[in-house]
């Protein structure tokens, strides 16, 4: 991706607002010899952000805007996006876990033992199995329902969210949680966050939203 000057973005915008447009026109618009303009001209046409077809002037190229965008958009990182976790106690039972869901209005719940490290992860249809039951949902704790460690498939903030689309789609699984580790050995981690597949489509949404130009 290449850093624009001044002049290349006021170039770049003329030919979206105004295109096809001559080269001869654009240096008009700019109060600017047609010789001076041909470095720019020549630097955009060969980025890929111009597109020039002879005797009818230079076209926006819609197409390397979206590659750009979608490029950015693949390489942002968890830490910038991730939500607030929801987290319980792995003694809670499943009926205040189901009311939790209600109220924080999630999907998933993540669960932590008596040191604040991640336990397990409870997710709605883990809750549904427990209650067509035949058990009092009130003394039944979620760690007997919960998906445990070492199952629970996670993501470190530094991580992108392509790798975090990518885990999500090939475990078949709606969250991940975000995590510190805090003991290699040990596998034990810290819950700092959660990505849903609705944080990547926002994601998605705003980068391709945002103008580069
Ligand atoms: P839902 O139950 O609402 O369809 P999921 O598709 O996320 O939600 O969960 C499906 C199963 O996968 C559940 O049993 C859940 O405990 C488990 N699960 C969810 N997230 C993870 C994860 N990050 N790592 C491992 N297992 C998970």
């Amino acid at each position: 991706m290449i850093k624009l000057t001044k002049r290349q973005a006021e170039i770049l915008e003329i030919v979206k607002q105004s295109g096809p447009i001559t080269g001869q026109q654009i240096a008009e618009k700019l109060s600017l010899t047609r010789a001076a303009l041909r470095p720019d001209l020549a630097i955009l046409t060969m980025a890929g952000n111009l597109d020039a077809r002879p005797r009818v002037g230079y076209f926006f190229n819609h197409n390397y805007e979206v590659k750009l965008q979608a490029e950015k958009f693949l390489h942002q990182k968890v830490n910038d996006y991730k939500a607030h976790p929801i987290v319980v106690e792995k003694s809670t039972s499943v009926y205040d876990a189901i009311v939790q869901l209600f109220l924080e209005d999630v999907g998933t719940l993540y669960a932590v033992d008596v040191n604040g490290y991640l336990a397990g992860v409870i997710s709605r249809k883990d809750l549904l199995r427990a209650a067509i039951g035949n058990r009092d949902l009130n003394d039944l704790p979620v760690s007997v329902i919960m998906t445990r460690m070492p199952n629970i498939i996670t993501i470190f903030p530094e991580e992108t969210l392509l790798e975090a689309a990518k885990k999500m789609i090939h475990n078949h699984i709606d969250s991940l949680p975000v995590v510190k580790e805090m003991d290699t050995e040990k596998h034990t981690y810290l819950i700092v966050g959660r990505i849903t597949k609705t944080t990547i489509t926002r994601a998605y949404l705003e980068i391709m939203e945002q103008k580069t130009v």
